[in-house]
């Protein structure tokens, strides 16, 4: 691979250039490797627990009932390569890592399991929501904050020389601060200069979505290769969801496999995977079936095979047989998984 190999048309993969062709069924929004320990552990952390998660406490670890500092961290590159290869052997042969600024982002290690396994493993850019950002964040300019996504799309990214593929996830609260709003401006320039993809994760508010394509829209830019993500944790009605999906934009239900109805962050109900799939048959049968991702967003420990979760093959074992047997026909099917995931990946 030469600075010089030409990006367009192309997909950028933690190991270089390929066709997008060789993409396959993709996850469009995961954590291979990931520190999301949240920052007020992080500025005062007890005392490190002596046990690892088991079968007599992993449930309360996943509920949220026990607080497990390790849980907020996938950091096992053993686990990682055992984890993709049973996603690979379910059918998945993609995965889009969106470990950003802020959650201790790994392009290296990457780079070891995209070897160990043979999935393609494209790597986002960019930083997370406010709180997890450096303070030295704080003072930058978007300008400044394009020009550092724009080398890590086409020169390397946080101190090594793998590219990133993709722009984001870029962090969004609600209210939406002005280091975030700052960091997204800088995305779009980013966005314009590389023909890069942008995810959003948006904040836990039903209209965060909707300012944030309004946002985009605002500066004259399309929105037909923005991901707005975590919708499953955002939009609980279908007014709403359809008036989203009416911009164009590109809806992501990327938290498949949490299957249990409490939810730590916020008094929400969650919905289970059949729920999820109701609001995807919605967009489908209303015309947006060019504009649905899925994923399951995997971030702790608990929602890996290994410590007693579903793992990245959940939606290919488990998810897409579901989808044949209520109603999607295989072509929807393909379109998710692999059509649109092509599509967003090739840098135009
Ligand atoms: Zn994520």
């Amino acid at each position: 691979m030469s600075a010089a190999e030409p990006r367009q048309g192309r997909v950028q993969t933690v190991l270089g250039l390929v066709d997008p062709a060789e993409l396959g069924p993709t996850l469009m929004h995961e954590h291979v490797f990931i520190d999301l320990t949240p920052p007020p552990l992080r500025q005062n952390p007890p005392p490190e627990q002596e046990a690892d998660i088991e079968l007599c406490n992993c449930w309360g670890i996943a509920y949220g009932q026990k607080p497990f500092m390790r849980n907020y961290r996938l950091d096992e590159t053993d686990v990682a390569v055992a984890e993709l290869r049973d996603m690979k052997a379910a059918g998945g042969a993609s995965l889009v890592d969106l470990t950003v600024g802020g959650l201790n982002p790994q392009p290296d290690r990457l780079v070891e399991v995209a070897r160990a396994t043979g999935v393609h493993i494209v790597m986002g850019c960019g930083h997370y929501v406010n709180d997890y950002q450096h303070p030295a964040n704080h003072t930058r300019t978007a300008d400044d904050f394009a020009r550092e996504m724009v080398e890590q799309l086409t020169v390397g990214a946080w101190g090594t020389q793998v590219r990133a593929g993709i722009i984001g996830e870029i962090g969004c609260q609600a209210p939406w601060t002005d280091l975030e709003q700052r960091v997204m401006h800088g995305a779009l320039n980013a966005m314009q200069a590389t023909g890069a993809a942008l995810n959003v994760h948006p904040g836990r508010d039903a209209d965060q979505p909707m300012e944030v394509v309004d946002f985009i829209r605002a500066r004259g830019l399309p929105v037909d290769r923005v991901v707005i993500s975590h919708i499953d944790r955002t939009i609980f009605d279908d007014e709403r969801l359809l008036r989203l999906a009416d911009t164009g934009c590109v809806i992501e239900f990327d938290l498949f496999g949490w299957e249990q109805t409490a939810y730590p962050a916020a008094d929400i109900d969650m919905p289970n995977d059949g729920a999820r799939l109701r609001m995807v048959k919605l967009l489908v049968d209303r015309g947006h079936r060019d504009q649905v991702l899925i994923s399951h967003d995997i971030c702790t420990r608990t929602r890996l095979g290994r410590y007693g979760g579903h793992g990245y093959q959940h939606i290919f074992a488990n998810i897409a047989p579901r989808m044949l047997r209520r109603g999607f026909t295989q072509a929807d099917v393909d379109t998710i998984l692999v059509k649109t995931p092509r599509r967003l990946l090739t840098l135009i």
